[in-house]
Parts: C-alpha cells; sequence; structure tokens
C-alpha cells in the first residue's frame, strides 16, 4: 500500500495570514508523511498534528484562542483503526494535547479525560508545563473585551449563536488523517475551541465520533462550527457513509458530510481517507487550509 496523509488547518470563511497558514499545513504533511515512511499512521498523525499545534497561525496548540475568561482551554482527540481511541477536553498548560490524548488512549482505560484532571494527567505523565498563549491572540481577547465591555454586558455573550450572527466566528482547528504502508489508518484532531469560547464550552473536537473518527472503513476530521458537528456526529456519519456504501469513495463521502452542514446553516469542511486509500475533502467555507500527499 502507498502511504497517504490529508491534513488541514481548519475552515475560515476569510482570514488574515493564510499564505502563513498554508506554509505551516504543508510542512506538517510534508513531516508526517516522512514519519509514514518509518512508522505507523497513528505516529504520523501525532507528529503532523503536533507540527500544527506548534503553528501560531493556527487555533491549537500555541496560538489557541483565548477563552473569554482570557485562559487557553484546547480539546484534541486521536483514534486508530482498531477503534483505539483517546481525547482531552479543556486541556490547559500543555504545549502538544494530541501527544496527551494518545497517551489517554495508549495508557489508560478511558476515553476522555476533561478539565483540570486531563492538565493534572498530562503533568503528571511527564508533558511540561507550558503557556500556549501568544502576544498576537492576548492582544486580540484585549481589543475584544475592551469591545464588550462598552457594548455588551456579560451575560449577553455567553451565547456562541450571537458570535455566528455577527459573523465572527472565527474557525482554525488542525486535524490530520494518515494511512500507512500496511494499510493502517488513523485520524486526529486538535483546537483551541471558539474564538472568545465560553468556558466549559464542549465542541466537536474532543469527542470521537463528532470531531474525529476511525475505523476500518475510513477516518476523518472535521472542522466548523462544534455544536452542529456534535450534533451530526459528524466523523462517524461521513465513516457510516462509506461503512453502508452510500459513498463510493471518501470523496462522496466528504461531500455528503458537508450536505449534513448545509442542511443546519453550520460552517465547517471534512478530510477523510477511506479504506482503498482514496483521499476526500470537502467544505462549504470560502476556504479550508489543507495538504495531502499520495
Ligand atoms: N470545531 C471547532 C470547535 O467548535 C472549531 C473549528 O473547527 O475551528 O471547537
Amino acid at each position: 500500500m502507498k502511504p497517504k496523509i490529508i491534513v488541514h488547518g481548519g475552515a475560515r470563511r476569510s482570514g488574515n495570514n493564510e499564505s502563513e497558514r498554508k506554509t505551516d499545513v504543508i510542512n506538517a504533511c510534508k513531516t508526517g508523511y516522512e514519519a509514514l515512511l518509518e512508522k505507523d499512521a497513528v505516529e504520523a498523525v501525532e507528529i503532523a498534528i503536533r507540527n500544527l499545534e506548534a503553528s501560531e497561525y493556527l487555533n491549537a496548540g500555541v496560538g489557541s484562542y483565548l477563552q473569554l475568561d482570557g485562559r487557553v482551554r484546547m480539546d484534541a482527540s486521536i483514534m486508530k483503526d482498531d477503534l483505539s481511541a483517546g481525547a482531552v477536553i479543556g486541556i490547559e498548560d500543555v504545549e502538544h494535547p494530541i501527544s496527551v490524548a494518545r497517551r489517554v488512549m495508549e495508557t489508560t482505560q478511558h476515553v476522555i479525560l476533561s478539565g483540570p484532571l486531563a492538565t493534572d494527567f498530562a503533568h503528571s505523565e511527564g508533558f511540561p508545563r507550558f503557556d500556549p498563549r501568544t502576544k498576537p491572540k492576548i492582544n486580540l481577547w484585549m481589543e475584544i473585551m475592551d469591545e464588550f465591555r462598552q457594548k455588551t454586558t456579560y451575560e449577553q455573550i455567553f451565547h456562541v449563536d450571537k458570535y455566528l450572527k455577527e459573523g465572527s466566528l472565527n474557525l482554525g482547528t488542525v486535524g490530520c488523517v494518515a494511512m500507512d504502508a500496511n494499510g493502517n489508518i488513523a485520524a486526529g484532531t486538535s483546537t483551541g475551541g471558539l474564538k472568545m469560547n465560553v468556558p466549559g464550552r464542549v465542541g466537536d473536537s474532543g469527542i470521537i465520533g463528532a470531531g474525529t473518527y476511525c475505523s476500518k472503513f475510513g477516518g476523518a476530521s472535521c472542522t466548523g462550527h462544534g455544536e452542529k458537528i456534535l450534533i451530526l456526529c459528524l466523523a462517524k456519519k461521513v465513516l457510516n457513509y462509506l461503512k453502508h456504501k452510500r459513498a463510493g469513495n471518501a470523496m462522496d463521502a466528504t461531500k455528503y458530510g458537508v450536505e449534513e452542514l448545509n442542511s443546519l446553516q453550520a460552517p465547517g469542511g471534512i478530510i477523510c481517507i477511506d479504506q482503498e486509500g482514496n483521499i476526500g475533502y470537502a467544505h462549504n467555507t470560502a476556504m479550508m487550509t489543507m495538504h495531502y500527499i499520495e
């Protein structure tokens, strides 16, 4: 089997720094592909996503958006085609949430760890303390807080749809799906959540079946409006299209997935590799930064 890998840096309506984002996504894809030549799919997914988490232009790891209270809380999930999976939700003070998600998968009896205990788990496992906030993201948070203080009461802004209506939903989650030379598939997703995420909100990216899913039929990673992706169980749905042969290949499966997003007027995108090694991607936003190598 020829190894293949696809990586995304989030679906978005528009945005600055597209060329920087594109460069970081291409580099992460190349690094993941190099890993695939010697290692297995899950290793390549972790390595590619660690690269994406290190980019200050992408909303995951370093450069994650600050939440409403000025803190960064991140979600990540990873899954293999043997149905083993791991995830963290609302984790703080680590550089690479995807690696912690993999550690949950490989060393615990659980699938998801959340909140301060996920952070404690990471530190007790030897992941170093790391503040992922960057100066530009701190400045952005301060600007928005000033505006909010002038125009809006604190209670009013506890509604994610308000950001959607005002067109200020900024997406930028990262994800990867890979197939190695033995035909093993893995998928992963990592995010800093929404811009000005309400503390405690859980999006799709840390939820197995919503943001990430992988089975012998393929792997998928989603980006977009997390609440809607959760309701749709979108990543699992995309793989069901392949399992039940409603879709003939990964490309069709992602297109059907985006039709589901359209039915809820939800912005977003999906990447996928099916069991034959076909690559698929689709989005309904103006752009989705992505790259693949096959
Ligand atoms: N899906 C992510 C979330 O809702 C956001 C994104 O894809 O950029 O947290």
